[in-house]
């Protein structure tokens, strides 16, 4: 597995793997979600990972500092998955002191997410698109627990014409449905527990919807389980898949989103409806 931390050795390293690359970018902090798409990239070819806490995508009241970071462990994760290559730029190479870009979309990245942490989405599309440039990948793998993300990079990637095909990972969970994330390591044991009552809701919700219950109610007994269980809900909606605009009936490609503070810990899920 080649390690690159500067630009001249990622170029080096680029130049063996050949045009079937595939690119997962993770902050780090790695577990079998992010392995996942790994192993999906793998199915088509070469891999690429990249490793980067991005500082862009912080708001200044949220977790950057504290984010967990653990490249040792991360490294011999890549490497067991069979990653070929791992990218861990440096903050300066990657923001520039005389940086003056970066890339804002519109449409599905002003919602939910975009609307409660403001610049998030322009941090993740910069980053990514700088990524695209760095690697050149042909396709790159995103989790589908970050639902959003993905109709906010596929917006990117129409718009600007990017030749880089987005392949969506399904969301890995653990046994009790908790999809798998790098926060979950600051739930507390009380709040570990009331977790799993996030998806349960919303797998509730989605198969009531499915079988024509009211949107609005059935919406409102998701919410309520959610407080039940001790977790504060931030959104549940019924979206459109990709405009992630909320609607009141069921379409074919509708999703149902959510996002929920256990405690300190915020937690998003989605399922398909
Ligand atoms: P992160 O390191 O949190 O930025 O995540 C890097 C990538 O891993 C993103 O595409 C995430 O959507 C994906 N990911 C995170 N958690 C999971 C999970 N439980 N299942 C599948 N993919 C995930």
């Amino acid at each position: 597995m080649l390690i690159a931390r500067t630009l001249s050795e990622l170029r080096d390293a680029r130049a063996g793997l050949g045009l079937e690359l595939g690119l997962v970018p993770t902050m780090g902090a790695l577990h079998e979600g992010h392995l996942a798409l790994v192993s999906a990239a793998r199915v088509a070819g070469r891999v690429a990972a990249s490793i980067f806490v991005n500082p862009l995508q912080f708001g200044p009241t949220e977790d950057l500092a504290r984010y967990p970071r653990d490249e040792a462990g991360d490294l011999a994760k890549l490497e067991a998955s069979g990653c070929d290559l791992v990218w861990l730029p440096h903050v300066s190479e990657m923001y520039p002191p005389d940086g003056a870009s970066t890339i804002t979309v519109g449409g599905p990245a002003t919602l939910w997410e975009g609307a409660l942490r403001p610049g998030h989405f322009t941090g993740v599309a910069t980053v990514v698109a700088k990524l695209f440039g760095q690697v050149r990948p042909r396709a790159a793998y995103f989790g589908e627990k970050d639902w959003q993300q993905i109709q906010v990079i596929s917006r990117m990637v129409a718009d600007l014409l990017l030749p880089v095909e987005i392949v969506p990972v399904p969301t890995v969970r653990e046994q009790d449905g908790l999809a798998l994330s790098s926060r979950n390591r600051f739930l507390s044991a009380e709040n570990r527990a009331a977790a799993p009552a996030l998806y349960s809701a919303l797998r509730r919700a989605a198969q009531a919807i499915a079988e024509s219950a009211p949107v609005v109610a059935t919406l409102a007994t998701a919410n309520a389980e959610i407080s039940a269980a001790g977790m504060q809900p931030e959104y549940l909606a019924l979206v459109d898949a990709q405009s992630l605009e909320p609607i009141e009936a069921l379409t074919r490609t509708a999703r149902l989103i959510t996002a929920a503070r256990a405690g300190s810990v915020r937690l998003l899920d989605n399922v398909a409806v």
